[in-house]
C-alpha cells in the first residue's frame, strides 16, 4: 500500500493544476498554493495547443501519454474546457527544409504519430486562406487546442473533488527544512505544515530553490501574443505554426490559430531567446517591433486578413532550461520535488508531468523514462 503524503503545490498554473489532479486522485492530501490568481501568469496567456507533432521525437511516448490524458479529460463530462480537435499544420517557408521535415515526419509514423507531409498545391485544402508563399508543410489532425484558463480550473476543481485545497493569493516565502526532511512553507505568518513541496512555479522556480541553497538553471524567456478582434469562424482552421524540426521561420517559434471566439491570435517568443534573471518580476510592455513583425508575418502568409483589427497583445515569460526539457524530480531535501522547465510546451506535457511527479511521490516505477528530466542531470556535465 502506497504511504499517502501531505503535499503543498507550488504554483497553480497548468504545470501546479495538473500535479496537483494527479496526487490528490492518488490518495495524497494535497494544498496548492499561488501567490496571485489562479493561471494568472503564462498558464492563462497561452495558445494552449496540444500536439507532439514535430517535437523532440526521444520524447515521443511521453507526449503521446499527455496528449492521450488530455484527450480522456476532456471526455470526462464534468469537464469543460473547450477541447477542440482543429489539426496542427506547420509550415515550412524554404524548399530546401522540405526533405527534412519529411524525414521526421517519417519517424513520427513509425512512432505511431498521424502526421503527413503535405504538397504545397495540397495546402489549401486543410487551411485555404493560408495563400502566402509556403513551400511545404506537416500536418497532424489530432492536434487540439483548450482554452488555458478553464483548463487549468478545470484540473483543479477535479484536485478538490478529491480533497485538495486550493488557495490563490497566498505567496510562499520560506521553505522550512529540519535536518534535511521538509517540515513546511511560510506564507506571511503562517507555517503550512507538509512532508512534502513541490516546485511547479515557472520561471519564478530558480528563485524558490535558492531559498533551500539548491541552484536550479532555469531562466526567463519573453514570448508575446497579438489579438485581432473576431472574425468569421474557420478563417483560420488549424492551429498553423513555423516548422522548428527542420530550422524554419528564422525569428523562433511562430504560431498563429483563431479562438472560440474568433480573435486571431498570433504568438512568437523573440529571436536569441533568454531573458535576464528575475525579468518575470517586471512584466514590460509588448515590444512595438514585434507587433510590426507579427502583423507583416500575418499577412503575409493569410493576406485575406489584410482589414483585420487588432485589438491587443500582452507578454508573459516561460521557464527554460539549458536542453530545454523539464526538470522533474527530488532536489536534496527530503520531501522537495520539482516540476518546471516548460520552454513553452507545457500544456501538451502538464498532465505527463503530473503522472511522473504522482509516480514518484509513491515510489512507483515510472510511466515514462524520468532520467532525461532529473533536475540534477546539468551537474554531471563538465
Ligand atoms: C502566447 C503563448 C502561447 C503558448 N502556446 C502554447 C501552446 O500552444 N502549447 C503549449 O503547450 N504551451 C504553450 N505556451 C507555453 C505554456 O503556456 C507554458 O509552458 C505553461 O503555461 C507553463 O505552465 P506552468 O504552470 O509551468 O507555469 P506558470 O503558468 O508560470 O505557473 C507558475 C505559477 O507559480 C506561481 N508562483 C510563482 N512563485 C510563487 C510563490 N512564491 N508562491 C506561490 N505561487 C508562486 C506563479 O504566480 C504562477 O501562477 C504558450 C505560452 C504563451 C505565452
Amino acid at each position: 500500500m502506497v504511504a499517502k503524503r501531505s503535499v503543498v503545490v507550488v504554483g497553480a498554473g497548468i504545470t501546479g493544476a495538473a500535479i496537483s489532479f494527479f496526487l490528490a486522485k492518488s490518495g495524497h492530501q494535497v494544498t496548492v498554493l499561488e501567490k496571485d490568481a489562479l493561471g494568472s501568469a503564462v498558464s492563462g496567456a497561452s495558445l494552449a495547443c496540444i500536439t507532439p507533432h514535430m517535437i523532440d521525437l526521444s520524447e515521443i511516448e511521453l507526449l503521446k501519454w499527455s496528449c492521450r490524458a488530455w484527450l480522456n479529460l476532456a471526455n470526462d463530462s464534468r469537464a469543460n474546457f473547450e477541447y477542440v480537435r482543429c489539426g496542427q499544420l506547420r509550415f515550412i517557408e524554404r524548399e530546401s527544409e522540405a526533405a527534412a521535415a519529411a524525414r521526421h515526419v517519417e519517424a513520427e509514423r513509425s512512432l505511431g504519430i498521424n502526421s503527413s507531409f503535405v504538397e504545397a498545391e495540397n495546402i489549401r485544402c486543410i487551411e485555404p486562406n493560408l495563400t502566402g508563399p509556403v513551400a511545404a508543410a506537416t500536418y497532424d489532425p489530432d492536434g487540439a487546442t483548450v482554452n488555458p484558463f478553464l483548463a487549468v480550473r478545470t484540473l483543479l476543481l477535479n484536485a478538490k473533488s478529491f480533497g485538495a485545497a486550493i488557495r490563490p493569493h497566498t505567496p510562499v516565502e520560506e521553505i522550512e527544512i529540519q535536518n534535511g526532511c521538509i517540515v513546511g512553507v511560510v506564507s506571511g505568518s503562517e507555517l503550512i505544515r507538509c512532508d512534502c513541496v513541490v516546485l511547479a512555479s515557472g520561471p519564478w522556480t530558480a528563485q524558490l530553490a535558492q531559498l533551500c541553497n539548491v541552484n536550479l538553471p532555469i531562466l526567463p524567456r519573453k514570448a508575446q501574443c497579438l489579438a485581432s478582434v473576431a472574425v468569421p469562424p474557420g478563417t483560420i482552421r488549424s492551429v498553423v505554426s513555423s516548422c522548428e524540426a527542420s530550422g524554419g521561420v528564422e525569428a523562433g517559434y511562430t504560431q498563429i490559430q483563431q479562438s472560440s471566439s474568433g480573435q486571431i491570435l498570433f504568438n512568437t517568443v523573440l529571436a536569441g531567446g533568454l531573458s535576464e534573471p528575475g525579468a518575470q518580476n517586471f512584466v514590460p510592455e509588448v515590444d512595438p517591433v514585434f507587433v510590426a513583425d507579427s502583423i507583416a508575418q500575418l499577412l503575409r502568409l493569410f493576406p485575406c486578413l489584410e482589414n483585420t483589427q487588432w485589438l491587443r497583445s500582452w507578454v508573459r515569460y516561460e521557464a527554460v532550461a539549458p536542453d530545454q526539457r523539464f526538470l522533474i524530480g527530488p532536489l536534496e531535501a527530503d520531501g522537495l520535488f520539482v516540476a518546471a522547465g516548460d520552454a513553452g510546451t507545457g500544456f501538451i506535457r502538464a498532465p505527463a508531468v503530473g503522472q511522473l511527479i504522482s509516480d514518484m511521490l509513491a515510489d512507483k516505477e515510472s510511466t515514462f523514462r524520468a532520467e532525461p528530466y532529473a533536475p540534477n542531470r546539468f551537474e554531471n556535465r563538465r
